[in-house]
């Protein structure tokens, strides 16, 4: 089965990738000849999720599907949640939003956070949804350099390390993305074995 992955984030492309089997074949915007730059105009992740696979799905009539992710903190209030790509302004710099939210949490005692993922999936017409959360907390200084965003300051519960000082399969072990896609997966090999 083949399916558009409808984002421009190669780090998504690769995670997604290193938890598929041969059944499943992922085409990226870039292969499918899309380039275009997916708005997220919406305040919830489920919209922008849709939003993004329902651009893809209308311009292409392909299988397709989309994610987003946000990470949500007890002591912001659950921020920077939709807002974490562009929590330190329009640049979506990793690095200034990993910044302000040390910056914020400065003193903070409370840590808990999760990261929420969402996909979106546009399978002949019909949109179905999947969540994968993963709880960790926030540390107060980064630590690794692999992964992306705001790997650097996220430990998960569980863990004795960030996600950026993990490989990617042991972060798969552990996160929201991954965890959304084990959903996502299991319901496409159903359809496939209907
Ligand atoms: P979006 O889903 O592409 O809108 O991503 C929202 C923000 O969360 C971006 O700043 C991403 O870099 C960040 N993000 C998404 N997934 C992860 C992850 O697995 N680890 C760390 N940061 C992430």
């Amino acid at each position: 089965m083949k399916l558009i992955f409808a984002t421009n984030n190669k780090n998504k492309v690769k995670e997604f990738r290193s938890l598929l089997g041969d059944q499943f074949e992922i085409i990226t915007l870039q292969e499918a000849g899309i380039d275009i730059d997916i708005p997220e105009p919406h305040n919830t992740l489920e919209a922008n999720a849709t939003e993004k696979s329902s651009t893809i799905h209308q311009m292409t009539g392909q299988n397709c599907f989309a994610e987003d992710t946000g990470l949500e903190i007890e002591a912001l209030n659950g921020a920077p949640g939709v807002l974490s790509a562009r929590y330190a302004g329009e640049q979506k710099e990793a690095a200034d939003n990993i910044a302000k939210v040390l910056h914020e949490m400065e003193g903070a005692t409370n840590r808990g956070a999760q990261f929420r993922t969402v996909v979106s999936l546009i399978l002949d017409g019909k949109e179905y949804q999947f969540e994968g959360t993963s709880k960790g907390h926030i540390s107060t200084e980064i630590h690794g350099d692999n992964g992306f965003g705001y790997d650097p300051i996220f430990f998960p519960d569980g863990a004795e390390r960030s996600f950026a000082e993990m490989e990617l399969n042991e972060k798969n072990q552990y996160s929201h993305r991954a965890r959304a896609f084990e959903k996502f997966i299991g319901f496409l090999q159903k359809k496939i074995n209907e």
